[in-house]
């Protein structure tokens, strides 16, 4: 991995690199990039490259546009898709403004802030474990799937694995270690995982992974999709995000006396995730059809509880290997692979070191099914549901505090307004549903 400006020069001129794309996120986790010649990279390096936000969503309007982007050499890679003679590599970049501060509208701005935050209280390093899962689709004007194919099963039930393989050496050429693959519930469904890498170094990773595999589909002439919910009656695509904190090379979630294996940390990490998971949906369920997803049935959580063996919880402490510290950690199973990571992993963060900070207490685990409780049981057991709309989302959002302090003023602001106007956008549609339900009949 480079560290420097040097190294990235020797690497541009050891592998014949002419355009080199800077990389940076728009506030919703769209990837943007403009490309520059090798022979920027001096001027690159030293005072940033400028650049026009005004048309980039969630940036600043027109009358303070001027933004330079920053880049980081450690993020320095050859993209494997371009070709090899006259190749490109890329950089993600920090956004500053002109006057040389880091942009709070940057999401990657946001996710350090939330890293300051946890140096503060002694804690080194966020590991996070992302499980991004996607379809592939025969083109981008549909939802024609490729297979029939479910869980775990093998090639000719499973029409993507040639794909996937390509798509897992593009990702190591890119420095992202892939711990497993497969084929996923739904038909023409898929999942690669990434292991676990520290948050900033797993979000820069989640936006190579989703152009990885988006561009190898296209090779084939499919679409892949991060859409969280494509095919009514199907599982969706969800992100289960498994994390863990790490001090002086030790796991702070991981106590070999506890019925759990869980530190008093975990367990107060694991509580304030519990307690602010209804504002921090409209993050990492950010779509109208993120909600769509999130409903019983499908694997996918609803209730605000957490369990060791059930999927139908938010939060399972996989009982993978009990007792071995380096792999104690929490999976939160509600976030979709369609958010922005930066921002994701930033609240995450932020609500899991603000139970530490304020010491909250982990309710009992929930090891029913909760898909089946009936709601007078739920509501005996004081189980929290999350919200069912983006529209519900974002009203919680407006009213967090938490939410706030993790997006700064300017980009909470920006992302209410954008989200709320999303809602409004789908509330005032009239769906096929709707025709198909009442034409005949009212
Ligand atoms: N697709 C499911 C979800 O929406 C997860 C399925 C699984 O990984 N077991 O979260
Ligand atoms: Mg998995
Ligand atoms: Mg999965
Ligand atoms: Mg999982």
């Amino acid at each position: 991995r480079p560290t420097s400006a040097a190294d990235v020069k020797a690497l541009v001129d050891e592998g014949g690199i002419r355009f080199i794309r800077l990389w940076f996120t728009d506030i919703l986790g769209q990837l943007k990039s403009f490309s520059i010649n090798a022979e920027e990279l001096d001027d690159a390096f030293e005072g940033g490259m400028g650049f026009d936000g005004s048309s980039i969503t969630g940036f600043n309007a027109i009358e303070e546009s001027d933004m330079i982007a920053m880049p980081d050499p450690t993020t320095f890679r050859i993209i494997p898709w371009r070709p090899e003679e006259q190749g490109v590599a890329r950089m993600f970049c920090d956004i500053q403004t002109p006057e040389g501060t880091p942009y709070e509208g940057d999401p990657r701005h946001v996710l350090r802030r939330a890293i300051d935050r946890m140096h503060a209280m002694g804690f080194d390093t966020f590991n996070v474990g992302p499980e991004l899962e996607y379809f592939l689709f025969k083109d981008n004007k549909g939802t024609e799937t490729l297979d029939e194919g479910g869980y775990f099963d093998l090639t000719t039930l499973d029409a993507g694995s040639d794909v996937r393989r390509e798509t897992v050496l593009a990702l190591e050429q890119q420095g992202i270690h892939v711990e497993y693959s497969h084929h996923e519930v739904g038909p023409s469904q898929h999942e690669v995982d990434m292991r676990y890498a520290d948050a900033l170094k797993m979000a820069d990773d989640c936006m190579t992974y989703r152009i990885t595999v988006k561009e190898y589909a296209m090779k084939y002439g499919w679409h892949a999709t991060f859409m969280p919910k494509p095919l009514f009656g199907e599982n969706g695509s969800g992100m289960h995000t498994h994390m863990s904190l790490f001090k002086n090379g030790s796991n702070a979630f991981f106590d070999a006396d506890d019925t759990y294996f869980l530190s008093d940390i975990g367990k107060a990490f694991i509580a304030g995730q519990l307690r602010h998971a209804r504002e921090l949906s409209s993050i990492f369920a950010q779509w109208v059809n993120s909600y769509k997803r999130l409903v019983p049935g499908y694997e996918a959580p609803v209730y605000v509880a957490w369990s060791r063996r059930n999927r139908s919880a938010l939060v399972r402490v996989p009982l993978y290997h009990p007792g071995k510290e380096k792999t104690t950690r929490m999976e939160l199973r509600c976030p979709d692979p369609a958010c922005n990571p930066y921002l994701t992993f930033a609240a995450l963060l932020q609500a899991g070191l603000e139970g530490i900070e304020k010491g909250y207490e982990l309710p009992e685990p929930m090891e029913k099914n909760l898909y089946h409780l009936a709601p007078d049981d739920r509501k005996r057991l004081g189980i929290e549901q999350l919200p069912e709309t983006l529209g519900e989302a974002i009203e919680l959002t407006a009213e967090s505090e938490l939410v706030l302090r993790t997006l700064g003023e300017h980009m909470f602001n920006r992302y209410v307004e954008i989200k709320r106007q999303e809602w409004e956008d789908y509330r005032v549609q009239v769906t096929q549903w709707e025709l198909d339900r009442y034409l005949p009949v009212l």
